[in-house]
C-alpha cells in the first residue's frame, strides 16, 4: 500500500510528515502551511472549512468555529471544569452517552468527528503531496491521556478513513526524533508544553532503544490556560476604565483571547506589548475601547503559578524514577508553550543544564511519528521503544475501594491476570468494573467501564475460579479478557467504555464524513457517487481486515490494487463516466471475490 503518514494531531495546530527513505519530511498543507491550525467551521448548510480558513472565521462566526477540540476527547461532560466550558465559544453539550459534545444546529458532533475533519484534511494534504491515496497512519497523543482519549483518536482515524496502525506518545516520538541518526546513549527530558496539555517525560535513549522511564502530565494545562489569565487581567482593566464587567459577552470575549494571545506571543521577543481593541463595546454613553500595555514582568507574574505547576510534574518525574536533575543529559522543549521565555529559564534552572534547540518545538513530534511509521514500514532500522503506562489500571472491590492490578510507569505491552469468584450461590453472572487512576477510593478514578462475564457453571460461592486477564497493548489501550477456569468456557468480554463508539458507528460516521472530502462544488449526483464508492471501498476493506488470515497472498495483492485503484480515482477524478466504471469495476470484483472465497456478505453497492 501507500506511504504511512505520522500526525500530530495538536489542540492548537497539527503537522503531518513521512519519510522519504531514511529522512523524515513534513509535509505542506494546500496553503502553503508546514502546520495546520486544528480549527473547523461549520456553516448552517453543513458546509466545513478546516484549517487556517477556519481560523480566519473564529472572531466572526464563534458559535460555529470548533477550536481546542483535543481537550474534549473522550471525556465525559460531567468531568469538564467550569472555566474549560468558558474558555470556548462554541456550545459544548451532554450527549446521549454521556460525553461532551459540539451542538451546531440542530446536530452534535462528537469531538472524534470534528478530530476526523482535521485529520481528513491532513491525510488530502498528505495525498496531494505525495500523489497517491494515503491510509495509513501513526497518530501521537499527550502520554497522559487516559484510554478513553486514546480510543476516542483512533475513532477519530477511522472515521477520517485511516487505518491507525499505531498511537504513540508525544514524548515519546520526540524522543524518536532525537534517536534518529544519533549513537550516543544518554538519559534525555522531554519538557512538552503545547495549547492545551503538559506532559514530561524522561527516557534513556541508545542508537536502537528508547526506554520510557518515567512520565507525567496534566491533559488540562496548556497555552490556553496562559491566555486565560491574560483575559482575566484584560477584564479587570477594562472594569478598571469603563466600571463595565464584559466577562459574559461572547464576541468581547473572543476579541479579548485572540488579543491575549497576540501579546503572549509578542512578550517572547518583547519586553513590552500594547493592546488595542477599539469599539470593544457601545452602550447609550458612546463607544468603549481597550488601550492598555502588558509588560513581560507582569504577563510573568500572571503565568509563573502555570509554568510551577509543569515545574512540580517534573520534579516529581525525576523522583518516580529515582534520579536527579545532574543525572539528565539533555533536555528537549516540545510544544508551543515552551518558547516563552521565562519557560526556558525555569526549565534550564531546574535541570541546571542548557536547553537542547536543535529541534524545532512545532515539528519534532510528527516528525517522531514519521519515524515510527518508517519503521512500521520497515524503512528505518527499528528501535525498540519502551514506553510505560501513565496511570495504574485496577478494578473496584468491595468498599468502593479500587485496587490496583498494573501500577503506573510499568513497561507496555503488559498483561496481570486476576482470579475472581462469585458471591453468592450459583451466582451465573460476575461483573467487574475496571477503573484507570491513582486514588485508593473507586470514584476519584476513571472508569473504563464494567463488563460481565455470562454462564458460569452454578456452584457455591466463592468455588467459581475466573480468571481475569487484563493486558495494556502497544497503544496504551486497554483489554480485558475471562475465563471460567472450571468450565474452560472463555467469554470474549472486551472492554467497551460506556461512552465509546462502536464499530458499526464508526463505520457510518466514516461514510457520512467522506462525503465532506472538501469538494463543496460537485453536484449531488456526483457526491452521491463518491458516497457509494466510498462504502464499497469501505465493505471491501472490512472483508479483506476480517478475511486476511484465510486469503492467499495472490488474492490479498488483488485486493490492496483495487482499493488503492479505488481511493487514487476518488482522489483524483471528478469524472461521473470514470466513476460510474469504478463504481461497477467494485461491484464485479466483489461477486468475483465471492464466488472465489464461497459467498460471505457482499459488500454494498
Ligand atoms: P502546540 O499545541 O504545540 O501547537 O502549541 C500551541 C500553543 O503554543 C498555543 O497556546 C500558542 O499560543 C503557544 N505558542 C506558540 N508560539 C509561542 C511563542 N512564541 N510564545 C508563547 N507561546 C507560543
Amino acid at each position: 500500500m501507500g506511504k504511512v503518514i505520522g500526525i500530530d494531531l495538536g489542540t492548537t495546530n497539527s503537522v503531518c510528515a513521512y519519510m522519504d527513505r531514511r529522512d523524515p519530511v513534513v509535509i505542506i498543507n494546500a496553503e502553503g502551511g508546514r502546520v495546520t491550525p486544528s480549527v473547523v467551521g461549520i456553516s448552517k448548510n453543513g458546509e466545513r472549512f478546516v484549517g487556517d480558513i477556519a481560523k480566519r472565521q473564529l472572531l466572526i462566526n464563534p458559535e460555529a468555529t470548533i477550536h481546542s477540540i483535543k481537550r474534549f476527547m473522550g471525556r465525559r461532560y460531567s468531568e469538564l471544569k467550569p472555566h474549560e466550558l468558558e474558555m470556548v465559544q462554541y456550545n459544548l453539550v451532554e450527549t446521549r452517552n454521556g460525553d461532551a459534545g459540539v451542538e451546531i444546529g440542530d446536530r452534535v458532533y462528537l469531538p472524534q468527528e470534528i478530530s476526523a475533519m482535521v485529520l481528513q484534511k491532513l491525510r488530502k494534504s498528505a495525498e496531494d503531496f505525495l500523489g497517491e491515496p494515503v491510509t495509513e497512519a501513526v497518530i501521537t497523543v499527550p502520554a497522559y491521556f487516559t484510554d478513553r482519549q486514546r480510543q476516542a483518536t483512533k475513532d477519530a482515524g477511522t472515521i477520517a478513513g485511516l487505518d491507525v496502525l499505531r498511537i504513540i506518545n508525544e514524548p515519546t516520538a520526540a524522543a524518536l526524533s532525537y534517536v534518529h541518526n544519533r549513537k550516543k546513549s544518554s538519559t534525555i527530558a522531554v519538557y512538552d508544553f503545547g495549547g492545551g496539555t503538559f506532559d514530561i517525560s524522561i527516557l534513556e535513549v541508545d542508537r536502537d532503544l528508547a526506554e520510557v522511564r518515567a512520565t507525567r502530565g496534566n491533559n488540562t494545562l496548556g497555552g490556553a490556560d496562559i491566555d486565560r489569565r491574560i483575559v482575566e487581567w484584560l477584564l479587570g482593566q477594562f472594569q478598571k476604565e469603563h466600571g463595565i464587567d464584559v466577562s459574559e459577552d461572547k464576541l468581547v470575549l473572543q476579541r479579548l483571547r485572540e488579543a491575549a494571545e497576540r501579546a503572549k506571543l509578542e512578550l517572547s521577543s518583547a519586553h513590552e506589548t500594547d493592546i488595542h481593541l477599539p469599539f470593544l463595546l457601545a452602550d447609550a454613553t458612546g463607544p468603549k475601547h481597550l488601550q492598555c500595555s502588558l509588560s513581560r514582568y507582569t504577563f510573568e507574574s500572571l503565568a509563573t503559578p502555570l509554568f510551577d505547576q509543569t515545574l512540580e510534574e517534573c520534579r516529581k518525574a525525576l523522583e518516580e524514577c529515582r534520579l536527579g536533575p545532574e543525572d539528565i543529559d539533555e533536555v528537549i522543549l516540545v510544544g508551543g508553550s515552551s518558547r516563552i521565555p521565562k519557560v526556558q529559564e525555569m526549565v534550564k534552572n531546574l535541570f541546571d543544564r542548557p536547553l537542547n534547540k536543535g529541534f524545532n518545538p512545532d515539528e519534532v513530534v510528527a516528525i517522531g511519528a514519521a519515524i515510527q511509521a518508517g519503521i512500521l514500514e520497515g524503512d528505518v532500522k527499528a528501535v525498540t521503544l519502551l514506553d510505560v503506562t501513565n496511570f495504574s489500571l485496577g478494578i473496584e472491590v468491595e468498599g468502593r475501594r479500587a485496587a490496583k492490578l498494573i501500577p503506573k510507569n510499568t513497561t507496555i505491552p503488559t498483561q496481570k491476570t486476576q482470579l475472581v469468584s462469585t458471591v453468592i450461590d450459583n451466582q451465573r453472572t460476575v461483573k467487574i468494573h475496571v477503573l484507570q487512576g491513582e486514588s485508593p477510593n473507586a470514584r476519584e478514578n476513571v472508569s473504563l467501564g464494567e463488563f460481565e462475564l455470562q454462564g458460569i457453571e452454578p456452584a457455591p460461592r466463592g468455588v467459581p475460579r475466573i480468571q481475569v486477564k487484563f493486558a495494556i497493548d502497544a497503544n496504551g489501550m486497554v483489554q480485558v479478557s475471562a475465563k471460567d477456569t472450571r468450565s474452560g468456557v472463555s467469554n470474549a468480554v472486551s472492554i467497551e467504555a460506556p461512552t465509546g463508539l462502536s464499530q458499526v458507528e464508526i463505520d457510518e460516521l466514516r461514510q457520512e464524513h467522506s462525503n465532506y472530502d472538501e469538494r463543496g462544488d460537485e453536484s449531488d449526483d456526483l457526491k452521491a457517487l463518491r458516497h457509494q464508492i466510498e462504502k464499497q471501498l469501505v465493505s471491501l476493506e472490512g472483508f479483506l481486515r476480517d478475511n486476511r488470515g484465510f486469503l492467499h497472498k495472490k488474492d490479498i495483492f488483488e485486493i490492496e490494487q483495487a482499493l488503492k485503484r479505488g481511493r487514487m480515482a476518488l482522489l483524483k477524478s471528478s469524472d461521473k463516466g470514470n466513476l460510474d466504471d469504478l463504481s461497477l469495476y467494485l461491484a464485479r470484483f466483489f461477486a468475483h471475490l465471492a464466488d472465489k472465497t464461497g459467498g460471505g456478505d457482499a459488500p454494498v453497492h
